[in-house]
Formats: C-alpha cells, sequence, structure tokens
C-alpha cells in the first residue's frame, strides 16, 4: 500500500486555476455508467521516485484507467512477444483521427491499425496479451499494474466493465473489420470481455502517478529497486504517449505542454517526466477530443511552471 499524500499549496493554487476549464468540457456518456462522474471534479498527484507523494484536489476519488490502460497492455504485450511480433500486428504511426476511427483500417493498412493507442490498435495488442483464458490473460495483466503501485488490492469495476461490453458496438465492428484481415484470430466476444475489464481497472490518482513514475524511472521501481519491465519497452510506451497519447490532439499537446502523456475518456492523464515524476490527474469533464479539459489545462500550468517540456 502506498503512503498518504501530502496537501500541497503550490498545487492546489493551479487546481484552482485549471478548474474553470472542466466546464468547457462534458462527461464522457457512451459509456453509460461513466456519465455518473462530476463534471467539477479535479485532482492531481505527483510521486516522486523517494516515495514522496504531492497532491491537490480530491485524489480519493476512483477512476478507471480507459485509454491509459493502453500503454500497460502495451508494455506487457511487448514483453510477452517482443517488437518485431508486435509490430508486425500494429504500426507506430498518429493517425490524426479520433480514437474510436475505423476509416484507415480500410484505407492505409488494410487490418492493420497504425498505432497502439487508438482503439483498433489497443484492441489488437489485448488480443496479444499471453494466457489460457480471459481469466489468466486478465489477472496478468492485473498482476502487472498492481506490481506497478505496489498494491496487491487494485481491481476493475464490475459495472463499469459490463456497462462498456453491453454496449460497445463500434470496437466489436473493429474487431471484425481486423479479424477479416487475420490479425485477430480469437472470438470476439472474449476479446471484448478482455478489453472491457482492460479499461474498468480502477485506481485514484495517487496510484496513477505511482504509474507514471515508473515509467519516469525506465521501468524501474526504485523502492524495490526491481526492473519491472525492460529500459526500451518503457521508452517505447513513453514515445507512444508523445506522439499518439492524447488521440488527435498529441501534436498540441506536445508543443503546449511536452509531457509524455496518456489520457482516457473517464477523465484520467497519466503523465511522466523521465527521471523526476509521475503525475496523475483526473477530472473526468472532456473536450471535444476525448481528453480531460480541466486535466490539459492543469498539465500546461505545471508544464508552464516547472519547465518540464522535453523539447
Ligand atoms: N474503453 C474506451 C473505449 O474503448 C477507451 C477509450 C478512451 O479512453 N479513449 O471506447
Amino acid at each position: 500500500m502506498n503512503m498518504a499524500c501530502q496537501s500541497s499549496d503550490e498545487l492546489e493554487v493551479l487546481v484552482k486555476e485549471a478548474r474553470t476549464y472542466t466546464k468547457n468540457g462534458k462527461v464522457a456518456d457512451y459509456i453509460p455508467a461513466l456519465g455518473k462522474a462530476n463534471p467539477n471534479d479535479l485532482s492531481i498527484a505527483i510521486y516522486y521516485p523517494d516515495g514522496r507523494c504531492i497532491s491537490a484536489g480530491d485524489i480519493e476519488e476512483k477512476i478507471t484507467l480507459q485509454s491509459i490502460s493502453k500503454v500497460i497492455s502495451l508494455a506487457l504485450v511487448l514483453m510477452d512477444r517482443g517488437q518485431d511480433y508486435v509490430f508486425d500486428r500494429v504500426g507506430m504511426e498518429p493517425t490524426g483521427d479520433p480514437f474510436n476511427s475505423i476509416i484507415k483500417l480500410e484505407t492505409i493498412a488494410p487490418g492493420k491499425p497504425l498505432n497502439p493507442m487508438i482503439n483498433a490498435g489497443a484492441l489488437v495488442v489485448t488480443h496479444m496479451i499471453k494466457g489460457n483464458s480471459v481469466e489468466e490473460r486478465f489477472q496478468r495483466l492485473l498482476s502487472f499494474v498492481r506490481e506497478m503501485i505496489n498494491d496487491p488490492t487494485i481491481t476493475y469495476n464490475e459495472e463499469v466493465a459490463r456497462s462498456e461490453f453491453e454496449t460497445a458496438y463500434l470496437n466489436r465492428a473493429l474487431c471484425y473489420f481486423i479479424k477479416q484481415h487475420n490479425i485477430i484470430e480469437e472470438d470476439v466476444e472474449q476479446l471484448m470481455d478482455l478489453y472491457t475489464k482492460q479499461c474498468a481497472i480502477e485506481m485514484n490518482c495517487l496510484d496513477l502517478s505511482r504509474i507514471g513514475m515508473v515509467f519516469a524511472m525506465d521501468g524501474v521501481d526504485p523502492q524495490s529497486g526491481k526492473q519491472i519491465m525492460p529500459v526500451d519497452v518503457a521508452r517505447i510506451c513513453k514515445t507512444f504517449m508523445v506522439t499518439c497519447g492524447m488521440y488527435n490532439a498529441s501534436g498540441e499537446h506536445a508543443i503546449k505542454i511536452g509531457v509524455p502523456a496518456k489520457s482516457g475518456v473517464s477523465g484520467g492523464i497519466m503523465g511522466t517526466v523521465s527521471g523526476k515524476y509521475g503525475i496523475g490527474i483526473f477530472g473526468p469533464a472532456l473536450d471535444e477530443k476525448g481528453n480531460s479539459s480541466g486535466g490539459i489545462k492543469l498539465l500546461e500550468l505545471l508544464s508552464a511552471k516547472y519547465k518540464l517540456s522535453l523539447f
């Protein structure tokens, strides 16, 4: 279990300023269970390699990972299968399209998604998680998340998983399209079961910031000294966070913020500042591209104040 976070006056000032931007956004409701979130919520935690943590806002609020889980499943699959196998089946290029778009599956490389951060690519990645059953594959992914957070109690939100499973017609369409091209082999309902559980893995901002810290430390948990994932895998994941982590707002994010980050439609953002710390943000009101309105502003203010841009 992780230590409690120290509340920070400096972060509180940034949260206060960014909170006005939550009004510009809207909570996602295409997954019905996510529609219950409070659009005014906004919180942040920063986790340092020495175990210190600072926060502002209501960091105990729980979030499901949604698309943030795509980075974690990618790391696991790169370890399971190696780079050649993975990148034969999913590409490395940003799309400039919304995260759930189907169009380039037909027009660019038939059946092979352009990158692992869009839904089509993430479905292929989840398909590649090794194990004999959905349950075993999910437990492997969950154990990996628990190891990064150093908390064996992390689990998934069954209501959110079920809600997405019952309504994910577009994701099923992506799967069938890809299956036609023989990149996905398994039964689509089985894959949707695994994918919706993956997206519903639940935690608070503090936990999210600890995952960001492990990526920041090139895959090492500095407290146990354990290399949780190889350096190369952490590097590949961070690169995807820069090029594709904020969907079709990734270019603007690189220019205005310059911090490798991954967002999800629950309103979470996981950021990673190499060698320094991990960032976990939660603000469920989303902008038109599906990124947290207040969360993006908060990250922008943080990056400007502490000169965090990579560039
Ligand atoms: N579970 C969501 C979906 O597939 C994840 C998308 C997201 O967070 N952008 O639609």
